[in-house]
């Protein structure tokens, strides 16, 4: 699984999560790294991502 705002993948914990959080965007829910949920707001990460 691929960080829809860097491209980087995302670890995987234990139990299936994510090292990381979902956020949804376009009535999408994407994958988002902790890097990028600790460095960017929510409405940033939203204009990062790409379809
Ligand atoms: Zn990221």
């Amino acid at each position: 699984m691929k960080c829809s705002s860097c491209s980087q993948t995302i670890q995987k914990m234990f139990l299936d999560k994510i090292r990381g959080t979902y956020i949804k965007t376009d009535g999408k829910i994407v994958p988002i790294c902790s890097d990028c949920q600790q460095t960017y707001t929510v409405s940033v990460i939203k204009s990062r991502v790409r379809p």
